[in-house]
């Protein structure tokens, strides 16, 4: 055991904690860096000047808190889902995990249990720890599909108390039918579940896939979670939102920091929202990129997963650490998500998707990784 665990270790820490790892995917200096299914292609020129701009003007007025209540930037979000939605419909914090965390707190706690269906979003779990929630592993198909029949089963045996469904999924990619979320809220009347269909990647699905969001009306138990760090560009602004009922607004409320939302994030949310073609046009190309390594890979004799989100989730590699390696010895940083045979790669602007899977090929060839 290292010292500084040994250290840890001896902390009054709460039992639930003992022994769990941080999130910790690697930040390494890198030059291409598509392991953690950021937008590679930057924030656009006339995006950061309006960024720029807003928050000059918010500087002047930071001697004061900012608007507890978000009201421009709810506003704002609304009209971007569109669906009849509303302000009060409308809920954001510092990124989505701040609003998953929220959830947890409201809805979850000691007593109570969340379930999700790994291979899913790691944090699932790590922000059921922190709240106390007991985390309930569900399981899918071997091909890691999920049918709504399993999956509501799945919730009528284990009464949660909150069900999490990732749609597209982090990390296989692969979006999940209408018809599993239908069911799983059906499935949770019993133990009233609160249903989140965490939907970080949409704007990258495939068009005509619809959003969990045309499922909102009549549905009070239901949130739909979003966030503005892929598809926006804006990783580094902090910025998650939600859309639910407005009395699941109203209790997210009773647990919010005070002032949770600086007004340099609401200004800089607000400039991005408002000047959104050029990072809608980036999110086209990425589109563009993501069929193309998906084809690729399969051309390669590699077995990616159905993409609807910016990365792809690869398997047929018979050791998936040497490739990992050897992708990072030529400049480019992929995911191990840990699942054996399988790697994950955001797909990042032409020039990058280039070289990596140029170098993919050249490793793949040199030593014969495939499997029979
Ligand atoms: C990246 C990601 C998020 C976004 O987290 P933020 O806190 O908004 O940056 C949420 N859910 C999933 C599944 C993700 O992959």
């Amino acid at each position: 055991m290292s010292e500084q665990l040994e250290r840890l270790n001896k902390l009054p820490l709460r039992a639930n904690l003992r022994g769990l790892s941080p999130y910790g995917a690697p930040q390494l200096d890198v030059p291409i860096l598509l392991n953690v299914n950021e937008n590679t292609h930057g924030v656009p020129d006339d995006v950061q000047s309006a960024i720029t701009e807003a928050v000059a003007k918010a500087a002047t007025g930071l001697n004061r808190y900012p608007d507890r209540e978000f009201t421009e930037l709810r506003e704002a979000l609304a009209e971007y889902l569109g669906h009849g939605l509303g302000p009060e419909n409308l809920w954001a914090a510092n990124g989505s995990n701040e609003v998953l965390q929220q959830i947890l707190q409201a809805f979850g706690g000691p007593g109570r249990k969340a379930l999700g269906f790994p291979p899913t979003y790691s944090m699932y779990p790590l922000l059921a720890s922190g709240t106390d929630t007991e985390y309930v592993r569900g399981v899918r198909a071997d091909d890691y599909n999920l049918s709504a029949e399993s999956a509501a089963g799945q919730v009528r045996d284990l009464a949660p108390n909150i069900v999490f469904l990732c749609s597209p999924n982090n990390p296989t990619g692969t979006g999940l039918g209408l018809d599993v979320v239908e069911a799983v809220y059906e499935a949770g009347e019993v133990s009233q579940a609160i249903v989140i269909v965490d939907e970080a990647y949409h704007e990258f699905v495939h068009d005509g896939t619809p959003s969990a969001l045309t499922l909102l009306p009549g549905r009070e138990r239901l949130i739909v979670s979003r966030t503005m760090s892929k598809a926006f560009a804006l990783a580094g602004a902090r910025l998650g939102y939600m859309a639910a009922a407005p009395e699941v607004t109203d209790a997210i409320r009773l647990v919010r920091l005070p002032y949770h939302l600086s007004a340099v994030t609401q200004a800089t949310a607000l400039a991005a929202l408002h000047h959104r073609e050029a990072l809608m046009a980036d999110v086209e190309d990425i589109k563009i990129q993501r069929d193309r390594i998906v084809a690729e890979l399969t051309r390669m004799g590699l077995t990616p997963a159905a993409s609807d989100s910016n990365y792809v989730f690869f398997g047929g590699l018979e050791d998936p650490h040497r490739v990992w390696q050897g992708l990072l010895e030529a400049g480019v940083l992929i995911r191990d998500v840990g699942i054996p045979g399988h790697l994950r790669v955001t797909a990042g602007t032409e020039t990058e998707t280039t070289v990596f899977l140029e170098a993919l090929e050249a490793l793949l060839a040199g030593q014969s990784p495939l499997s029979a």
